[in-house]
């Protein structure tokens, strides 16, 4: 879902924020929408913020600031407002939550323990006495729609998982993060091993979406891939995962991830490709 507005992400914009100009607040992991369930101008939100620069909405700059008093409104999660507001909003209003967070959480130097400042322009922190350059940093996660053919006669399966943390009810894709020295594909190939103790084929590239459900900065990779035997049944370890099976793409069971997720978008467009 998307309203046709375009956001660009960014650091930096001359002159101070325009009463007209889209704004968020952030408490914790809580963002504060418009009495309308819209997203606030700056002039809804009079009082003493700090805001920042996050990127433009059609050219017009957005900005963001941790909550220095309580505005009027509702406060929501990303994963709720995610659900209400079309793209790009929830990709703006993600980055708001990133760039507030990891502001809050970078503020000393790590190695001579001055206060940071900002770098205009740039989603980075310097130190003023000894220089250190802390730039913003994503966090790279895998996930993988994993088919294999039915029995003769039958639809493809796909694997779908539980997991023992989270929305447990929800029938979810493997995913995790990826390892540092390691490729997109290799932690596919990884995670598929340790999460169901099985091996792939034909590994492709399906999309990616920014995601602020699991801690900022999380940037969510889809892959597709075929089970290289397509005997094997998964094993989980009981731990992460507590059950995973191969289900019908005519019949997924109803509690999929949400709409909004790539999760979906992955599931979707692979049972939809079943059926052509
Ligand atoms: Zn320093």
């Amino acid at each position: 879902m998307t309203d046709g507005s375009r956001f660009v992400p960014g650091a930096g914009h001359p002159g101070p924020p325009g009463p007209d100009h889209p704004a968020l607040l952030v408490a914790g992991r809580k963002l504060l929408l418009g009495p309308d369930g819209r997203l606030n101008r700056i002039a809804d939100l009079p009082g003493d913020h700090d805001w920042v620069p996050i990127g433009t909405l059609d050219d017009v700059p957005v900005w963001a600031a941790g909550r220095s008093k309580a505005g009027a409104g509702r406060w929501v999660s990303w994963r709720r407002l995610a659900a209400e507001l079309p793209e790009p909003l929830a990709a703006l209003a993600g980055r708001a939550l990133q760039v507030v967070t990891w502001r809050h959480s970078h503020r000393w130097c790590g190695a001579c323990r001055a206060e940071l400042a900002d770098v205009p322009g740039e989603s980075a922190r310097r130190c003023p006495d000894c220089g250190l350059y802390v730039p913003m940093r994503l966090s790279p996660a895998v996930l993988v729609a994993i088919t294999r053919p039915g029995a003769a006669g039958r639809p493809d399966e796909l694997l779908l998982v539980r997991h023992s943390y989270g929305p447990t009810e929800l029938w979810a894709l493997v995913a995790g993060f990826v390892e540092a020295g390691e490729t997109l594909e290799a932690a596919v190939h990884r995670e598929v091993g340790e999460e169901v103790g099985l091996t792939v084929d034909g590994l492709t590239y399906f999309g990616s979406q920014p995601w602020a459900m699991s801690g900022p900065g999380v940037l969510l990779t889809g892959f597709t891939a075929t089970a290289a035997d397509p005997a094997a049944e998964p094993v989980v370890d009981g731990r992460e995962l507590v059950q995973a099976r191969w289900f019908p793409l005519d019949a997924l069971p109803a509690e999929l991830p949400p709409a909004y997720s790539i999760s979906r978008w992955l599931i979707d467009a692979t049972a939809t490709g079943a059926r052509r």
